[in-house]
């Protein structure tokens, strides 16, 4: 089970809060979108999920467990950024099995994990190439490679779109979507787009200035917005 509870979670830098005890269930296999706009919390939300943040206050679970003081690699999670951060002297057989190798697993271990992933990602045909000789969306899609070999409970997706056009953009959200219907895990996905929440997620929590505004399926959201700069964010017809 792998579902993410945020209790009364704080963010402060020095004195300036950023995130005002905000409170989110995740299902087990849910596909939650945080949306709003720049400068809102959602990627400082996320990195305390993943643990890159130190809290302020307040608790976060994954699964049953309280994670709050667990480093990163204990959280059973997979990040996957905006910059792809592929390591350019690795190819992308390497890439994405770098993880494993650094956790100890044997040879025979992480070419299977890799081929499997390769496999769901459509990257066979591309394991020997470095992530230069990749396009933008090949190199996404190595970026989401390396983050499901390790099989992670839950994926955190910090605007892993924004660098691509348009079209690859659709073209990905697609393959995201696909992604998390074979691999079932727990998706939270950061966006500041609102139309790519409302494509991908099962519900979608809309951010502003450090606290939540709303939380619903993106239907009810659209028809039934809260506050009125939901209905200005997402486009509700007024
Ligand atoms: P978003 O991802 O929604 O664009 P962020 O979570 O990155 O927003 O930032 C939320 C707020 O926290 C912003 O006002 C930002 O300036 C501030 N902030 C983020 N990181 C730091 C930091 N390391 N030090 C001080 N303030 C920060
Ligand atoms: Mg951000």
């Amino acid at each position: 089970m792998a579902t993410v509870s945020l209790k009364n979670l704080v963010k402060k830098y020095g004195s300036l809060e950023v995130v005002h005890a905000i409170n989110l269930d995740v299902a087990d296999r849910e596909f939650v979108a945080l949306v709003g706009p720049s400068g809102c919390g959602k990627s400082t939300t996320l990195r305390m999920i993943a643990g890159l943040e130190a809290i302020s206050g307040g608790h976060i679970h994954i699964g049953d467990r309280e994670v709050n003081n667990l480093p990163p690699r204990q959280r059973n999670i997979s990040m996957v950024f905006q910059s792809y951060a592929l390591y350019p002297h690795m190819t992308v057989a390497e890439n994405m099995g770098f993880s494993l190798k650094i956790a100890g697993r044997s040879q025979d271990v992480i070419a299977s994990a890799v081929a499997d992933a390769a496999k769901t990602l459509g990257l066979e045909e591309l394991l020997d190439r470095r992530p230069s000789q990749l396009s933008g969306g090949q190199r996404q899609r190595v970026a989401m490679g390396r983050a499901i070999v390790r099989h992670p409970d839950v994926f955190l997706f910090d605007e892993p779109l924004s660098n691509l056009d348009a079209k690859l953009r659709m073209q990905m959200r697609t393959e995201i979507k696909k992604l998390h219907a074979k691999v079932q895990s727990t998706v939270i996905y950061v966006t500041h787009d609102q139309v790519e929440a409302m494509t991908l997620a099962d519900r979608i929590v809309i951010m502003r200035d450090g606290h939540i505004e709303q939380v619903g399926p993106p239907e009810e959201v659209f028809r039934r917005p809260a506050t009125r700069f939901v209905a200005g964010f997402i486009g509700s017809p007024t």
